[in-house]
């Protein structure tokens, strides 16, 4: 596996790379790996000649109070779990190499970042937009791949990638989790073992909502309702959000129709951890 710090070759090794008609996937990543970035590694390899996984805890996706100097970060070990995942480059750029002093260029998706982690991280997804499109321009992958984990995240960068026109598939794959449940997150790591414990409460009230909808409730405030009364019971949690919407426009809905994302980010303690689900409700026979 190669380790690379520099944009410029960074950038000349994909022109290379695609000269030769290889194509190129990209995961873009903060690093402290886990089974999580690991399964879009693996995703990548099966479909793309070449894998390169970007490193980089971006310090404009952060506001002001948030935990970028506390993100976890360990390189060694991340590159020694790349370089077993079967990654071809590492590419691990210094902040003052992706932010030079007269960086002054933003890419800002509206309507989609005005909510749910939108409205909680003011600036948050300007700075994702703007790195990733920067990681676009630097990597030039065919495909990239993105956690449905960040729902919203997901469908940002696919509405920037429509309108911007960049010449890139995303491909959004499937939730990994711990054994017990609780969705994979760098952040995890911040849990003391009691709010490791209460964190549980975060997947068991999403299945209580998903029971509900399988049982057909067409409510989405019902569904909420549930969702919200499980996670009162635990005394460390405190709901940031909690939404049911339309999964394609993120549109509130009151009736359960098409395909509905179910999405959390609650408070354990010092920690704000998020999840979600997507149910397709079933078509009515006409
Ligand atoms: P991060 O390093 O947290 O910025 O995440 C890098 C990528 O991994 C993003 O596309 C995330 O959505 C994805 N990801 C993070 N956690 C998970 C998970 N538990 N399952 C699947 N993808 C994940």
């Amino acid at each position: 596996m190669q380790v690379i710090t520099s944009i410029q070759e960074m950038q000349k090794t994909s022109l290379e790379i695609k000269r030769t008609g290889a194509t190129i996937g990209c995961v873009p990543t903060m690093g402290f790996f886990h089974r999580g970035h690991l399964s879009l590694m693996e995703g990548s390899r099966a479909e793309n000649d070449f894998t390169v996984v970007s490193l980089f805890v971006n310090p404009t996706q952060f506001g002001e109070n948030e935990d970028f100097d506390e993100y976890p970060r360990d390189l060694e070990r991340d590159k020694d779990l790349a370089e077993k995942a079967g990654v071809d480059i590492l590419f691990v750029p210094a902040p003052g190499e992706m932010y030079p002093e007269n960086f002054s260029t933003f890419v800002n998706v509206y309507g989609l970042t005005d909510e749910m982690c939108g409205a909680s991280r003011p600036g948050h997804f300007r700075g994702v937009t703007t790195v990733v499109s920067k990681l676009f321009n630097i990597i030039l992958p065919n495909r990239a791949y993105f956690g449905q984990k960040d729902a919203q995240q997901a469908l940002v960068v696919q509405r920037m990638v429509e309108d911007l026109n960049f010449p890139v598939e995303i491909r959004v794959m499937p939730i990994i989790r711990e054994d017990d449940g609780l969705a994979m997150s760098s952040r995890n790591t911040y849990l003391s073992k009691r709010e490791r414990e209460a964190a549980l409460v975060i997947p068991k009230s999403l299945e209580a909502g998903r029971a509900l909808l399988e049982q057909g409730e067409k409510r989405a405030a019902l569904v909420a309702e549930k969702i919200s009364a499980v996670i009162k019971r635990e005394p460390l949690a405190c709901i940031d959000y909690l939404v049911v919407k339309d999964a394609v426009t993120l549109k509130d809905i009151e009736e359960i129709k098409g395909r509905v994302l179910v999405a959390v980010a609650v408070w354990i303690g010092k920690t704000r951890l998020i999840d979600n689900f997507i149910f397709e409700s079933p078509q009515r026979r006409t």
